[in-house]
């Protein structure tokens, strides 16, 4: 199968932060090592979910806190290499820390009790002229108007001016797949940022911009399939290294490994 074939936003996401990184990822098709951070981010991601599952009046902070231990233990059960991640208790008591601190921002930024969620973790589908588009959306909320938003939930600190777009480009994206295939009249875009203070993002999305995303998308697919056959892949250094797991074997970074 193509590399193209098939597209989500983390994978196109990766090609536009790196090439390099994504042919690790999707090339060589390498696991990228478990990181402390994307694990908290997924199960963050899972009490904002799971939260929902209760009737409105339990959906209290005390309550998703609860729900986040229980759920960290459901997660070391099922994978017991998890616990080692920590150099020792203290590590792991403070990165629970981190983890109930994203909760409680959340709490701060929305009140769970009365958000109208109609969907959550929605896998949604669609074939384009570029690719099968494809994608698991946080949230779909109904809006008063009877138009939908789509909510995703962001555990890294929000991003500058200049990433905000590249950001918002995995919503739209989904606005698209999702107008495609459910026919929903998306109106609004919505980043959840729940690392240091918190900070909700909104975009508008009209009706015509599907076009303009999927001429996108029919772009970023040729850029990928040109440097899929030249084989050339630049690795673009920046602060995407720093959640990279591949930089012990990255070529940008083989001068910084042979210091002494
Ligand atoms: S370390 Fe940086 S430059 Fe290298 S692959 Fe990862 S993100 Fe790209």
């Amino acid at each position: 199968m193509s590399v193209v074939e098939r597209l989500s936003p983390s994978k196109i996401n990766m090609f536009r932060q790196c090439p390099q990184h994504f042919a690790f990822r999707y090339i060589e098709r390498l696991e990228e090592p478990d990181d402390p951070r994307l694990v908290r981010g997924t199960l963050v991601h899972e009490v904002c979910e799971r939260l929902f599952d209760l009737p409105p009046h339990e959906r209290t902070r005390p309550v998703a806190v609860a729900l986040l231990h229980r759920l960290w233990e459901r997660m070391v059960d099922a994978e017991p290499a998890l616990a080692a991640l920590f150099a020792d208790a203290d590590a792991a008591g403070e990165w629970i820390v981190s983890a109930e601190a994203l909760v409680a921002t959340w709490f701060r930024l929305e009140a769970p009790s009365t958000v109208a969620v109609q969907r959550r973790e929605l896998f949604v589908e669609t074939t384009t002229e570029a690719a099968v588009l494809s994608g698991i959306i946080d949230r779909l909320d109904r809006l008063d108007d009877g138009t939908w938003a789509i909510t995703d939930y962001k555990t890294g600190p929000a991003p500058g001016a200049r990433w905000e777009l590249q950001a918002f480009f995995q919503l739209r994206f989904y606005a698209l797949v999702v107008a495609r295939s459910l026919g929903l009249n998306v109106t609004l875009l919505r980043l959840v940022h729940l690392a240091r203070n918190g900070e909700v993002l909104e975009l508008p999305f009209e009706a015509d911009s599907v076009d303009n995303v999927d001429r996108q998308v029919v772009q970023l697919a040729a850029a990928m399939q040109r440097a899929s056959e030249s084989g050339r892949w630049h690795a673009n250094v920046g602060r995407q290294c720093d959640w990279c797991g591949f930089r012990d074997r990255c070529p940008a970074w083989s001068d910084a490994r042979s210091e002494p």
